[in-house]
């Protein structure tokens, strides 16, 4: 039998609150193997939630855990079945560290899991002295627990989405905890039913928490955020707000690129168009990132269409509002004297702006932004495109789902 200092030792490696260890024996070439005993008498019974202790039977199990050193680590565990004398239900109690029929605990399959991200199956398994079937049943099983786990201390949410294929019109939406900059949950569709189906699986615990909501400029994610999040500010992304404006400028480089080719005089045409020549990018970049050839590139724009040109300023007006205004009042008192010069230039962004403004000030006092979501989606990206060929939702999501629960 080992000495009492020996098992409150052992309990304080094991470090797991429903069990203690009783007794322990090391056979060699196999591993240690603790003998544990449930430190709850009293179980809920899962059908009338009343609490019992009447054993039905004992039913001992062994499982792996985390192994200590180079010794592998076995449990022996005791999954009671129990009777309540309340409704007669007889039922087998449930653990948090090992789920039901599995013989390995959960925080063993998370550490397999991890090296299964950062490596394979097959060498993951050898390593391990572990078979690829249990890491499939493993990670098929880790997944479903993943797919259903909340959200823990979100203050704030962030909605983005993804193209899926690109040029397609067809996007995974991503949630994102902007604070931890942690993928918190993805949903297949953009559709208001579907996210909204989605963000109440979290419940209500969650949602009143959260204390501000950025969005890009799609009125369906304003009006989720207010259904389900009332408390929550929300803000229209200043990214998506510049990326509506520097679009907006691109379609007018090409609406006047097409305009040019139809010109009938040939000097004329190859005027403009070589004005035009890589014009894109000196324009749609922010200008103190460009160097002496791009500035003088912009020159050139401006020779052939002066209404590009100064499109850009005013694109770079807004940057230099988003960069330096204070507070939401002198944000706002810049924005509107903005909007007073946009209107024949932009007058798309105009209209949206206009709409969004209350969204878009919000911005200035907490000054959150999307900024670590295109991080985020990057990666996202690269997921779809590995190895694993994870080519349907499920898989992608839980893989996904995966790698930020390690990465955090
Ligand atoms: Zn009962």
């Amino acid at each position: 039998m080992a000495s009492n200092s020996e098992l409150h030792l052992m309990n304080q490696l094991l470090n797991l609150e429903e069990v203690k260890v009783i007794d322990y024996r090391i056979i060699e070439g196999i591993g240690i193997i603790l003998s544990l005993e449930n430190t709850q008498k009293k179980v809920l019974c899962p059908n009338c939630r009343k609490t019992t202790e009447l054993l039905h039977q004992n039913n001992f199990q062994t499982v792996r855990d985390l192994s200590f050193g180079q010794q592998l680590v076995y449990l022996k565990v005791n999954r009671r079945r129990m009777r309540c004398p309340h409704c007669q239900n007889k039922f087998t109690e449930e653990l948090e560290f090992v789920q039901k029929r599995r013989v390995h605990t959960l925080r063993f399959v998370k550490k397999i899991i991890e090296e299964v991200l950062n490596s394979d199956i097959k060498n993951v398994a050898k390593r391990n002295d572990l078979s690829e079937q249990e890491i499939e049943t493993m990670l098929k099983d880790l997944g479903t627990y993943l797919v259903k786990e909340k959200p823990v201390n979100l203050k704030k949410l962030g909605i983005d989405e993804i193209a899926v294929v690109k040029g397609q019109r067809n996007y995974y939406v991503v949630f994102v905890d902007l604070e931890k900059g942690k993928l918190v949950g993805l949903v297949e569709k953009r559709t208001k039913k579907e996210i909204t189906e989605h963000l109440e699986t979290w419940g209500e615990k969650v949602l009143s928490k959260i204390q501000e909501v950025s969005i890009d400029l799609w009125k369906p994610y304003k009006n989720i955020a207010k259904e389900l999040m009332p408390q929550a500010e929300i803000v229209a992304d200043r990214f998506h707000v510049m990326k509506q404006v520097t679009d907006e400028l691109d379609s007018a480089r090409r609406k006047i690129k097409r305009e040019a080719e139809k010109l009938k005089s040939k000097s004329q045409k190859e005027k403009i168009l070589s004005g035009l020549t890589k014009s894109k990018y000196v324009l749609l970049k922010n200008e103190q990132d460009l160097n002496e050839d791009e500035k003088e590139k912009l020159k050139e724009v401006e020779k052939v269409a002066p209404v590009l040109t100064k499109m850009h300023v005013l694109k770079e007006k807004l940057r230099n509002i988003f960069e330096s205004s204070k507070d939401w009042r002198e944000g706002l008192f810049n924005l509107a004297d903005w909007l007073k010069d946009i209107s024949d230039y932009f007058p798309k962004s105009f209209g949206t702006i206009k709409r969004w403004i209350g969204e878009i000030v919000t911005y200035f006092d907490e000054r959150t932004t999307q900024g670590i979501v295109e991080g985020i989606n990057n990666k996202l990206k690269l997921i779809k495109r590995r190895a694993f060929g994870f080519r349907n939702f499920n898989n992608f999501q839980l893989r996904s789902l995966l790698t930020w629960h390690f990465a955090s």
